[in-house]
């Protein structure tokens, strides 16, 4: 009886989304599975994702990748969240920094008791109260599991790194664990005539490459997904109106900061990301707000080094595939959608594509049951982190029309629903499985200027003299930890053995 495992998966496209997908696949199906990826060279890759949460580390640490290594190959700095400036307002900041924000006390989270305070005129900005937050803007790191001496938190970390070094990195993975590279430009693909699944990918060259099961990573033309299966996408440009990016990088400037910054801008917002041996920039803006002359313009004028080369435009649509698994083809990274990169979440939906790709492998010819299922997860994952971008942009208090007009659009509903909880009584309301967790949320809201005037009524137990103490318990716990720690580039520079560029203390 012949087998009807589908072992035969062929891999359109070799940027981040299809070395990540080639790497586990190769480290998790046997040697009984052929693994194909199709590049060209000639087209190249987006390449601008650099900076990810904390998720990262697990699937290198599932495909057995050293740390330290993974940093030298990528020129990588760690990453303690992300700096929002002039979001709520021009001139203020806030951190949306990783791990839980201050400590709880008895059945409530710490946000509450810090309203509280804060109403009574006795509460520092929320981010003194934050680990990741107290240790990023004090350009401190070291691998903390549990803050010295105290009950205190881990602090979690993820990574910026140069993309393409990443997937050249995977790529040397995948490939010496069996996975066949072919190089060459996708010209054509075949459907069978029965089933109307895709039998083939046939190249400019005229080699035909075969399979059963078919990984979308070319990006977002989604030649198999779109191109051929015609899956349709649906559009969420009402909701994040940015649909251009301006790339450039410049020199490293000192210090090294553990973190990526997002600067609010007249029509959209530019990044900044510390790398080992550079800077990676770019303005993200609404082509109907701004010219590319003019947010170029920004951007060179903002810059904290020399630029390196001239500005990059990248056009994108933000959304998703109607179904990221549709027939015998799975769509991962911007194949699948788009959600801007303001929350670092790109590497995220594809590792968690493959994650549950991983989870749906059919073995057998693919069920409906497991596509709607991969499907249904997708989505619910996606549009989750988008009502969570979205609330960035919502929430404003900027004069721009970009920025009028963003608070004027009508919400998903349950982002409403969400927002209006946490106006009118302090609490979020999740989803079970959501990525972003309570203190992403708070950390957002509040630094976006929604700020409760109420709080659960069981913050009220403790009298004004223990809220003060344990307020201060909290945040001189953080800066004393954060003290010991040493500065980012120093540890970064003993940890890897990284460039003779990290040598010199980074610490401002
Ligand atoms: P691509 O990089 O476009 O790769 C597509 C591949 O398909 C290439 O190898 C190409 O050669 C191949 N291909 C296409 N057509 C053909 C053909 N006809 N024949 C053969 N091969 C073909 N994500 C984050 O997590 N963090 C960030 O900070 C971040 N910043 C971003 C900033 C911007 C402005 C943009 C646009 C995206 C950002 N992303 C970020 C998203 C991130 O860049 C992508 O998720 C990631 O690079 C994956 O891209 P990809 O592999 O899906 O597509």
């Amino acid at each position: 009886m012949t087998d009807p495992t589908p072992r035969n998966i062929v891999i359109a496209g070799g940027g981040t989304a299809g070395w990540m997908a080639a790497a586990a696949l190769a480290r998790f199906c046997g040697p009984g599975w052929r693994i194909t990826l199709v590049e060209s060279e000639e087209i190249g890759t987006v390449g601008v994702g650099e900076a990810t949460i904390p998720m990262i580390r697990l699937f290198n640490q599932a495909l057995g990748i050293d740390e330290a290594e993974f940093l030298r190959e990528t020129h990588g700095t760690w990453k303690l969240g992300i700096e929002f400036d002039g979001w709520g307002a021009p001139g203020e900041r806030y951190m949306h920094a990783f791990g839980v924000v201050g400590r709880g006390l008895g059945l409530l989270p710490f946000h509450p008791y810090w309203l509280r305070a804060r109403a009574a005129g006795r509460a520092g900005p929320l981010g003194n109260y934050v680990l990741n937050a107290v240790a990023a803007k004090a350009n401190r790191f070291a691998h903390v599991e549990r803050a010295a001496d105290s009950a205190l938190p881990a602090m979690p970390y993820a990574f910026h790194f140069d993309a393409g070094l990443y997937a050249a990195y995977l790529r040397r993975y995948a490939e010496a664990r069996g996975v066949v590279r072919t190089e060459g430009r996708i010209e054509q693909v075949e459907r069978d005539g029965e089933n109307g699944d895709v039998g083939a990918l046939v190249l400019a060259s005229g080699v035909r490459v075969a399979g059963e099961l078919f990984v979308d990573c070319s990006g977002f033309r989604g030649l198999l997904i779109e191109g051929a299966l015609e899956t349709g996408f649906e559009d969420w440009g009402h909701w994040l109106p940015c649909d251009s990016a301006l790339a450039v990088p410049c020199e490293r400037a000192e210090p090294l900061i553990p973190y990526t910054r997002a600067t609010a801008r007249a029509a959209g917002w530019q990044w900044r990301i510390p790398l080992q041996h550079r800077t990676g920039n770019g303005y993200v803006f609404s082509s109907a707000h701004i010219g590319e002359d003019e947010a170029a313009a920004t951007l060179l004028a903002n810059l904290d080094g020399a630029p390196q080369a001239d500005p990059r435009l990248l056009k994108f649509r933000t959304g998703k595939r109607r179904k990221a698994w549709n027939r015998n083809v799975v769509a991962l990274g911007l194949a699948a959608g788009f959600i801007e990169p303001l929350e670092s979440t790109s590497i995220h939906l594809i590792q968690t594509g493959i994650t549950r790709l991983l989870d749906f492998l059919p073995a057998g010819p693919v069920t409906d049951v497991e596509r709607d299922a991969y499907n249904r997860l997708t989505d619910f994952e996606i549009e989750r982190i988008r009502d969570f971008v979205i609330l960035h942009y919502f929430a404003n208090c900027r004069h721009d029309p970009f920025w009028k007009a963003q608070r004027g659009m009508r919400l998903p509903e349950k982002l409403n629903f969400r927002i209006d909880m946490f106006r009118s009584t302090g609490r979020i309301i999740r989803d079970q499985d959501e990525l972003f967790d309570v203190p992403g949320w708070v950390q957002v809201m509040i630094g976006q200027g929604i700020v409760p005037e109420r709080w659960h009524p069981l913050a009220d137990t403790l009298d004004d003299t223990q809220l003060d103490q344990f307020l201060s318990t909290v945040a001189q716990a953080y800066q004393r930890d954060t003290a010991r720690l040493p500065g980012h580039a120093d540890y970064l520079a003993r940890f890897c053995g990284a460039p003779s560029t990290l040598s010199q203390s980074s610490i401002a």
